[in-house]
């Protein structure tokens, strides 16, 4: 599916969910929903306020509310870490699986063939599953290696007291 197939499918979706709901088809739900489709990983709400804001006046909460909404039809997918939300498009993308260090906060994308293939086949009870959400959580490499020379520099200084 290219690119303008899949915004068209995500518009559709969207106005389906909207109709079913008898919302509002407010322009800048579209306007922020192609945003969303255009950017690749993952995203802040002040990510795509930035992005926007060079061309368009849209809220903050404008687009907090648009993004929930996105989420509840489906079309994307949330994290929350702490007082952080980061979003990711999801239409045609099942698996979401994330490392996250709790030290920095670095988010990465991972990909899990083996994990994938288990989830698939994890039985449901009639459940419709769309997508998957999964964190990793632990430390990053960078994080790590603060924290060995952090460990070394202790001991170094153990030593040094111990000869004084
Ligand atoms: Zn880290």
């Amino acid at each position: 599916m290219g690119n303008e197939d899949i915004l068209e499918t995500v518009r559709e979706v969207l106005t389906q969910y909207l109709l079913d709901h008898n919302m509002r088809k407010m322009v800048e739900r579209y306007t922020i929903l192609e945003y969303v489709y255009q950017h690749e990983g993952l995203f802040s709400v002040d990510d795509i306020y930035e992005e926007m804001d060079k061309k368009f006046h849209v809220s903050r909460p404008t687009i907090y509310s648009a993004l929930d909404l996105f989420v509840r039809c489906g079309l994307a997918v949330h994290l929350h870490f702490g007082s952080r939300t980061l979003y990711e498009k999801s239409y045609g993308v099942r698996d979401h699986f994330y490392q996250v260090c709790y030290s920095c906060g670095a988010v990465k994308r991972l990909s899990s063939p083996q994990v994938s293939a288990a989830i698939k086949t994890t039985r449901r009870q009639g459940f419709r599953m769309d997508s998957v959400t999964m964190c990793f959580n632990g430390l990053c490499l960078k994080c790590q290696m603060r924290e060995r020379r952090a460990h070394q520099r202790y001991l170094r200084d153990l030593q040094q007291k111990k000869q004084q």
